[in-house]
């Protein structure tokens, strides 16, 4: 037999929060974000619950080519365009849109031999510092790639830093006005944060990533409570022993809890080696059968400890949740200093998925 932990994937709630996407960016196309094995859920798994969406975007080559294998048609867009000007060899064989960020990739572009012209986002640095043009840059870059045969449609392409702020938007938007001055272009600039929260922002195409899997952009659950999204992962495991603690005894290692009073506790098949993380101090919410309890001292490497006070009647074969419908992820991430976002990418390999 093997170990009880497993991943449950859910298709319903996928094509669920892609439908919420919609409505909350009804006049824009959207770009679901599947870049990092789609958040750590598996491209191969999800892509086709979110078949209704108008492109994916990632920044694999082989997971573009992988959606391309396996009969996707429609746009994929490199995040982070090519990597090495041979790359475009494959951009053109396999008709990937490609983001355009530095001055050797329009070298790369001039000089590339292409079937056909592909098409480009060009990228503006709205402020975050990480890819793109300074919009001053902007009018001769876009100019430049205007009149190269190799390139077709040409989109504005921005990021935001902060979108999960209210404020967040008002700089970053005056650099893209100032890079767009003079353009007929269209625009993609909207994240998760910006779909949800800045529809001033939507433009021609958003690009969500982690509300499709249905945790906040912000880390904070409650923001995201009145959308209606859907947690898409759940990770349950269940209690493989239990002990009697009696006042003063320690738990794991470094004995970084100790009970107080006696206390029943039980031991669960989830540990940092399965993605878990290590730094969820004592206290980080879990579900025992559907009541809610928590942690206790270090988490393992295989294993964790947790309170069995507030469900007496839990013991070996307890179904344990460790995020997902119960345990908001979002939760759990915060609890460890965490998002989101890093939990669902390091669910590990030897954790078996399944898809419902
Ligand atoms: C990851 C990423 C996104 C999606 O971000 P979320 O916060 O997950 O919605 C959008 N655009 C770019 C360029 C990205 O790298």
């Amino acid at each position: 037999m093997s170990r009880p932990i497993v991943a449950t994937v859910n298709q319903q709630a996928l094509r669920h929060n892609l439908a919420v996407v919609r409505q909350a960016a009804p006049s824009s196309r959207v770009w679901s974000v599947v870049k990092a094995n789609a958040y750590g859920h598996g491209i191969r798994r999800v892509w086709q619950s979110l078949a209704e969406t108008d492109g994916f975007a990632l920044l694999n080559m082989e997971e573009a080519i992988l959606l391309r294998e396996q009969g996707w048609k429609k746009p994929i867009l490199l995040l982070e365009g090519f990597f090495h000007p041979e790359d475009l060899q494959l951009i053109d064989r396999y008709r990937l849109t490609t983001s355009v960020h530095s001055n050797w990739q329009i070298q790369a572009l001039t000089q590339a031999q292409l079937s056909a012209p592909v098409d480009i986002y060009v990228k503006v640095n709205s402020g975050m510092n990480r890819l793109g043009f300074r919009p001053e840059q902007v009018n001769a870059v876009w100019q430049a790639l205007r009149a190269l045969p190799n390139v077709a449609e040409m989109t504005l392409m921005a990021h935001f830093a902060d979108a999960e702020n209210p404020q967040g938007l008002i700089e970053p938007m005056k650099c893209i006005e100032q890079a767009a001055e003079g353009l007929q272009c269209p625009r993609s600039l909207s994240n998760s944060a910006a779909t949800l929260w800045h529809p001033e922002a939507h433009f021609d195409w958003v690009r969500p990533g982690i509300v499709l899997y249905g945790a906040s952009p912000s880390g904070n659950w409650q923001d995201i409570a009145s959308t209606g999204l859907q947690p898409v992962m759940t990770l349950t495991s269940e209690i493989i022993g239990v002990q009697q603690l009696q006042a003063g005894d320690g738990v794991g290692y470094g004995y970084r809890y100790h009970a107080s009073a006696a206390q029943r506790i039980g031991v669960v098949a989830c540990g940092y080696a399965d993605g878990y993380p290590r730094h969820a101090p004592t206290g980080t919410p879990v579900s025992v059968d559907g009541v809610r309890t928590r942690t206790l001292g270090a988490i393992s490497m295989d294993m964790m400890m947790i309170d069995l006070e507030p469900c007496p009647q839990a013991g070996i074969g307890s179904k344990v949740e460790l995020w997902g419908e119960q345990v908001k992820i979002d939760d759990v991430a915060k609890a460890a200093g965490t998002v989101g976002y890093e939990l669902m990418c390091a669910l590990a390999p030897r954790v078996p998925v399944e898809i419902i």
